[in-house]
């Protein structure tokens, strides 16, 4: 048994007698050898093949097995594969020319079968720690990168997006998501799909996905080499071959991840057609990439339910319980700003005020109750007239502010005839209840208006023209 199991090694030779005996001892030993009886193919060979280590003759016909050797150490895909070479020339000169071009070592023809073996092992497992010390560094600086990219998002779903991107990118998978789901879950929710950008909560059925149940029930990572043979499998294999379903998928990983201590979905690796199966290394890349940015996705979850609950409350602390429109302070805020926005653009803004003619007379009559009903539902019927610009407000007990942004008098008085018809107009009892009819009064304002230095002083024009509204007999508009 060969110490670097599973080990392949190309024997590029023109002896085919010594090609015959070394593939023969390396077989033996068991080493996997392919061989090239010229230099001519040896880089065509090299892709095919993809050995772990090189026995190069530096004389060939036609071709310079030192000038291979150039070659192949300045091309990035070779760089690191070991190159021993074999040579019947003087092994000083050999030597010294094949190592100061990088060669791993130098064996002279005639050799010794264990001297030769033992150099083939030591240099296959340097080759593999100079390959692993490479895939590392790359594979961290690839991390950090990620890790960069999430820490500076907010948004689960946009780290999900940027962690399926970014490790389909980093593996060369065509196929990455985010699953989310639970340990005995049926469904599980996709939230992010590298193949599919568009994709946002797809609800996939988690019969179908073994690797995906199992790895949420074991909370450890699952690897399927290849699904046409994997016993984890064999069920699913039965469902495509009743239905008849080709399935493009060859090797698949869930690596599981919780949050706060619970489990609460996996990485979902996939590969497809020849693309080389995923390999442990795959699955503990993401495994790593997902565990360093659980902190972050936590940490966005928490600013979203925050940010939700602070607008949440915000919105509550604006708005007038009752009638559901913007309450007294909300309406000073608001109306601070568009007088701004007016006099820096010179913009036209104007604001009516309504209020509900005797009123005092129908909760006294009808109860509070009703009169509480009759205040929904003026709100609700300002609002509705009102375009989505105009801001409508709850001043006091049975009065409303509408602010119409960009509005002259002329609109406004047209704007409060409406609505003081569309009211006078309206029954407000409640069903069954014996007709229930109103009025309003209202009183205008418009700016730009010299006497107009503040929301409160813009009120109170309104306020004015609204006390002459009810001096003239009310369901009136007056400005
Ligand atoms: P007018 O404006 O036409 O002069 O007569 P009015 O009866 O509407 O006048 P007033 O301003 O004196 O009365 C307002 C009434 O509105 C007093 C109060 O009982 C009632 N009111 C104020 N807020 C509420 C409320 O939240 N619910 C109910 N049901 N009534 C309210
Ligand atoms: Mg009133
Ligand atoms: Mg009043």
């Amino acid at each position: 048994m060969a110490e670097v199991p599973g080990a392949r090694i190309l024997v590029a030779d023109d002896d085919q007698s010594l090609v015959k005996t070394l593939t023969w001892i390396l077989k033996e030993h068991g080493y996997d050898v392919v061989s090239t009886p010229s230099g001519e193919r040896l880089f065509e060979q090299l892709e095919e093949a993809q050995p772990n280590l090189l026995l190069l003759d530096i004389m060939m016909p036609r071709v310079d097995g030192l000038q291979l050797l150039q070659r192949l150490k300045n091309d990035p895909r070779w760089r690191d594969l070991p190159v021993l070479m074999v040579s019947s020339m003087p092994p000083e000169e050999a030597t010294v020319k094949a190592l100061g071009l990088g060669a791993s070592d130098f064996i002279a023809k005639p050799f010794r079968v264990r001297e030769l073996l033992a150099r083939v092992q030591s240099h296959l497992r340097t080759g593999r720690e100079l390959r692993r010390a490479r895939e590392d560094a790359r594979s961290s600086s690839a991390m950090i990168e990620i890790l960069q990219e999430v820490t500076d998002s907010l948004k689960p779903d946009e780290i999900y997006s940027i962690l399926v991107r970014r490790v389909a990118r980093v593996l060369s998978i065509s196929k990455c998501s985010m699953v989310l789901g639970r340990a005995g879950d049926p469904h599980g929710v996709v939230v992010a799909a590298y193949e599919n950008p568009m994709l946002r909560n797809l609800q996939v059925d988690l019969v179908r996905y073994p690797e995906i149940r199992h790895a949420l029930a074991r909370g450890r990572s699952v690897l399927v080499r290849d699904v046409k043979t994997d016993p984890l499998y064999a069920e699913v294999r039965e469902h495509w071959s009743r239905d008849g379903i080709q399935v493009a998928t060859r090797s698949a990983a869930a690596v599981p991840f919780s949050m706060r201590d619970q489990q609460v979905g996996v990485f979902f690796l996939r590969t497809t057609g020849e693309d080389p199966p995923l390999t442990e290394a795959d699955a503990q890349f993401a495994e790593t990439v997902i565990r360093n940015a659980v902190a972050a996705i936590e940490k966005a979850y928490d600013l979203q339910s925050a940010v939700s609950d602070r607008n949440r409350l915000e919105a509550l602390a604006r708005t007038d319980a009752l009638t559901g429109c913007l309450n007294r302070r909300a309406l000073a805020e608001s109306l601070d700003t568009e007088l701004d926005r007016a006099r820096r653009y010179d913009l036209a803004i104007a604001i009516l005020l309504a209020d509900i003619d005797r009123f005092k007379e129908i909760n006294d009559s009808r109860g509070h109750v009703t009169g509480d009903s009759v205040l929904r539902q003026i709100g609700e019927i300002l609002r509705r007239e009102a375009r989505s610009v105009d801001i409508v407000a709850r001043y006091g007990g049975e009065e409303f502010v509408v602010v119409m942004p960009e509005t002259q008098m002329q609109g406004a008085a047209n704007f409060a005839e409406r609505l003081r018809k569309r009211i006078e107009g309206h029954d407000f009892a409640d069903p069954g209840m014996d007709p229930l009819n109103l009025t309003i009064s209202v009183g205008l304002a418009a700016f730009p208006d010299d006497r107009v230095k503040s929301a409160e002083s813009f009120v109170d024009r309104a306020d004015q023209a609204l006390y002459r509204a009810k001096n003239e007999g009310r369901n009136v508009v007056r400005q």
